[in-house]
């Protein structure tokens, strides 16, 4: 007996992480339909950097379908220190000392080919725009992702990255499989990676101002405050995924974004996380730290002429989302 006609057996690898967590509420929320029976894992399923433990999760699960999310993530300045391993494993003693490497083109691998394996009609996985090239025309759409080297900051995750792109499109021309990707901008939200060494801007920030309020000392944001950036709400990035997973047929990737006109200064992002955390005291820019990329600003046409009325969380409201998040969870939350 197969499974009823219609049903679908949704994985979402990564379901403990930040966007994890946003589709588990969107889908608790409401969104789920009859008929979509959703399963999210985590590392502790299976590692997926193991080929083994891969197959052996999607031979016990049989989904339809999967949103891929897992990977090694991380902030610019994660990503500056560990580039080698943002790509794959590379066996020396540093590697070995790291309990957090991920290696992101193995995990990418396996579940590709595991989903293949079992016949799983249609799997979403996740890039990023920080993988298009860095020397490039704005703003950026889904045609240009291999057009050239990406930031040196983050090549390691960027290739690996790119990569999804490369199997999704040799999947579809050997075996008609449809296997795409989304292109988030920025992901902030409840359950992100708030330590301050690796995560990223949003949450470093808002951990920050937690402790300067508490020790009635300065807030650094790292960097000029100059460069921009688009961030995209956990939870609208969750309402969006559900729906390229439902409705989007293409085999190209589609960019998942706030609009142009919504980018902002990481200095208007500091400042938005100071007056949603009540903070007084005083701001200064460490200018001794890496901008990273300058900017990085996508277009999001091609998913307006899709959901020309999909609303996004204003981002003051969404940060301030978060920073009450964060505070009423300290105790739990990833830092
Ligand atoms: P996250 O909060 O760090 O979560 C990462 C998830 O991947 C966790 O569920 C983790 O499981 C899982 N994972 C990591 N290594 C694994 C392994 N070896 N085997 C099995 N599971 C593993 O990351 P996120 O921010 O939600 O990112 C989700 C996706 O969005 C990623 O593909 C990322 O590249 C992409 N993305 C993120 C951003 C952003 O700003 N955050 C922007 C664009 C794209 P455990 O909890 O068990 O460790
Ligand atoms: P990116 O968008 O991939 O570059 O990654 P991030 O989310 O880490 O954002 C990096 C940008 O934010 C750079 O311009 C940093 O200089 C700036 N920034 C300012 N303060 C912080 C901080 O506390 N943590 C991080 N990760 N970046 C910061």
């Amino acid at each position: 007996m197969g499974e009823p006609q219609g049903h679908m057996k949704i994985l979402v690898t990564g379901g403990s992480g930040l966007v994890g967590r946003a589709i588990q509420k969107v889908v608790a929320d409401g969104a789920g339909l009859p008929g979509e029976e959703w399963v999210f894992v985590s590392s502790k399923d299976a590692d997926l950097t193991d080929a083994a433990q891969t197959k052996a999760l999607f031979q016990k699960i049989q989904p339809t379908h999967v949103i891929h999310l897992a990977a090694m993530v991380g902030g610019l300045f994660r990503n500056i220190k560990y580039n080698l391993d943002f790509w794959a494993y590379h066996g020396s003693l540093i590697a070995l000392a790291l309990p957090l490497q991920r290696k992101n083109v193995h995990i990418n691998d396996n579940v590709l080919h595991s989903a293949f394996e079992v016949g799983t009609r249609k799997v979403v996985s996740c890039l990023s725009t920080c993988i298009f090239p860095d020397k490039t025309t704005y703003p950026i759409d889904e045609t240009m992702i291999h057009n050239g080297p990406p930031h040196s900051s983050n090549f390691g995750y960027s290739y690996a990255k790119r990569m999804i792109d490369v199997q999704n499109r040799a999947y579809f021309q050997q075996h008609g499989c449809t296997f795409t990707a989304v292109i988030p901008t920025n992901v902030f939200g409840p359950y992100d990676n708030f330590n301050i060494e690796d995560g990223h801007v949003l949450p470093g920030l808002i951990h920050k101002v937690h402790l300067a309020k508490s020790s009635g000392s300065a807030l650094t944001v790292w960097g000029t405050g100059k460069p921009r950036r688009q961030f995209i709400y956990s939870l609208d990035l969750a309402r969006l995924f559900i729906w390229v997973l439902r409705e989007y047929s293409e085999v190209e990737p589609i960019i998942l974004s706030v609009g142009e006109e919504d980018e902002v200064s990481i200095k208007e992002a500091a400042e938005a996380v100071v007056e949603a955390m009540g903070f007084h005291g005083e701001v200064t820019f460490d200018t001794t730290k890496s901008d990273g990329q300058f900017k990085k600003t996508a277009s999001n046409g091609k998913l307006r002429t899709y959901l020309p009325n999909f609303q996004f969380t204003p981002f003051k409201q969404a940060v301030k989302e978060t920073c009450t998040w964060f505070t009423n969870n300290y105790e739990q939350a990833r830092k």
